[in-house]
């Protein structure tokens, strides 16, 4: 028998295709459970379900086996959503295939007793509205032949780009993802009281000098019990105290001798951390919008929040254009170079978690469509490598119209990155990104981390920062406003910027150090040392 389980975030279509109806089946029986409008009475916008997916197939699959035995059937699909479920939309499908309508019938019947019971697949909670949708607002297009400033494009992103949808991922995958939803403690911390110091636990209220040791306590150990007069519990770092009214002497307070301890020294420290003193059950410990570091997740693991509700990560392509570029590790024939663009891509995305889908396509526009169009419907930002200038083959700009989006920017006044794009189609963001690395770099730094910020919906970046140069910046009068490569650090209290060298926007040497980008004023001649400056850190120094 053919049996094929799917457990899917993505809608369930509502004709979903009758696999299967083969000739030898004489029947095919369908069945679709739809989300209603109400859970306990209550009006819902939606359900959210969650599964340990190997677990669920392998338990389906299991029921599946168990119930053709007795209701033989030619096939059977099953497809389970998980996630958020609207009201209306199908949460699960099956379709069965059989010789006999009888069959079908009781093994679909069949299954849907079980999987209530036996298949790890939650009914999560009733949400009475709907999470607002990810992606982009709709916005107005561009003319075109009108060049925005830096700020503006960056206003113009903040303004579009919203937070991606939450999901739900295991502890483990969660570090540097944003949370959702402000998350609990579910018991006092710590849960029960705990000894501080390796020593002996005595009644507060036994000032004796010498004590009976009547029981060890480790780490892990749970003896309750009424200790009395001139009784001692040997307790470790970390043991459970065994009652109230206890105060911890420290061992190097105290000296043993067999089953006796003589105190040498008590003062009024119980070296006990109290059941609640940390937190108490209920209390918010860490918010909505907090990107997760690993001091968060040690403090979730230590409350058993297991699986947490993130913004999930944009998907994104990146295709690099040109005829003259080769790959890293090939060797360039004469007029070509090495594709250094994908690779400093992969990286900036990497740093977020990300892992685009990189393609590298030569200077033909209906080849870049056709390779763009196939995984572009699941894509919520696409990015482009080179083209994105006025030249005769620079055909970004066309491409992106040919698919259908819409250009907010065509231009910059900046540099390096003047041939910048900007454009959205529906809920997906392209940029066209100029081919030069020095202004790749600036334009993934500025726009791009800005559109990738935003969908994650933490907390604001830093944007630009007051600094100060720590040499000479010989700006030369440029009329465009300059983001200028540069190394900052910490110096004396303050961020202090060294310039480095570039001409021109295809230079990538200074791309060996740069871990910032001053903002140079338009006009600026030249900028002496001790000149406060802005600047944005492509590189967060502790
Ligand atoms: P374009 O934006 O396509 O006009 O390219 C501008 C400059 O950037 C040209 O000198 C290209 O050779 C160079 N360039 C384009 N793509 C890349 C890339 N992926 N890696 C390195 N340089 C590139
Ligand atoms: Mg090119």
């Amino acid at each position: 028998m053919d049996i094929t389980i799917q457990i899917t975030n993505a809608a369930i279509a509502q004709n979903t295709p009758a696999v299967a109806r083969s000739g030898a089946a004489g029947a095919w029986a369908e069945f679709l459970g739809l989300v209603r409008g109400e859970e306990n009475g209550q009006p819902i916008a939606a359900l959210e379900y969650e599964a340990y997916s190997p677990m669920a197939v392998r338990e389906m699959r299991r029921i599946v086996e168990e119930l053709s035995a007795r209701h033989p059937c030619l096939a059977v699909t099953i497809i389970h959503r998980i996630g958020i479920v609207p009201v209306g939309a199908a949460a699960i499908f099956i379709g069965v295939a059989a010789k006999h309508r009888a069959a079908a019938f009781a093994l679909l019947a069949g299954f849907m007793d079980r999987l209530k019971q036996d298949v790890p697949i939650w009914k999560r909670r009733a949400l009475a509205e709907l999470p607002p949708p990810g992606g982009l607002a709709p916005v107005a297009p561009a003319t075109p032949a009108q060049p925005a400033s830096a700020g503006e494009v960056l206003a113009l992103l903040e303004r579009i780009c919203r937070p991606l949808e939450p999901e739900r991922v295991p502890l483990a995958d969660a570090a540097g993802r944003v949370l959702r939803e402000p998350l609990c403690a579910p018991e006092d911390q710590p849960p029960f009281d705990r000894s501080s110091v390796d020593g002996y636990a005595v009644r507060l209220d036994d000032m004796a000098a010498q004590f009976r040791i009547v029981d060890e306590i480790r780490a892990g150990d749970w003896k309750p019990c009424q200790l009395q007069p001139g009784e001692a519990v040997r307790i470790a770092t970390g043991g459970a105290l065994p009652g109230d009214g206890l105060q911890v002497v420290m061992r190097e307070d105290a000296e043993r001798e067999g089953a006796v301890v003589s105190v040498t020294r008590r003062n009024r420290n119980r070296h006990i951390r109290f059941r609640g003193e940390d937190a108490r059950a209920g209390q918010i410990l860490v918010d909505a919008g907090t990107a997760l570091q690993p001091g968060t997740l040690g403090l979730l693991a230590s409350l058993g929040c297991v699986r947490l509700p993130v913004t999930r990560l944009p998907r994104v392509l990146h295709v690099a254009t040109g005829n003259e570029i080769v790959a890293p590790d090939e060797s360039p024939r004469p007029g070509q170079i090495r594709d250094s663009n994908s690779t400093l891509v992969r990286a900036f995305l990497g740093r977020r978690h990300i892992a685009p889908v990189q393609l590298r396509i030569p200077e033909d526009e209906a080849a870049a469509a056709t390779a763009i169009r196939n995984p572009q419907s699941a894509v919520d930002l696409l990015l482009i490598s080179g083209g994105a200038s006025v030249g005769e083959h620079d055909f970004t700009l066309r491409l992106l119209v040919r698919l259908g989006f819409t250009i907010l920017v065509s231009k910059t006044t900046a540099r390096p990155g003047k041939p910048l794009i900007v454009a959205q189609r529906g809920n997906a963001l392209a940029f066209g990104l100029p081919g030069n690395p020095l202004a790749h770099f600036v334009c993934l730094n500025l726009y791009v981390r800005a559109a990738l910020e935003a969908f994650a919906g933490g907390e604001a970046c830093p944007g630009f920062q007051a600094g100060v140069l720590a040499a000479d910046l010989a700006a030369g009068g440029e009329p465009r406003e300059t983001f200028w490569p540069a190394r900052w650090k910490f110096t004396g209290g303050r961020a202090t910027l060294t310039p480095l060298r570039w001409s021109s926007s295809g230079d990538l040497t200074s791309l060996a150090t740069a871990n910032a980008l001053i903002r140079v004023p338009a006009g600026a001649e030249r900028l002496q040392p001790g000149a406060q400056v802005e600047f944005v850190a492509t590189e967060i120094m502790a």
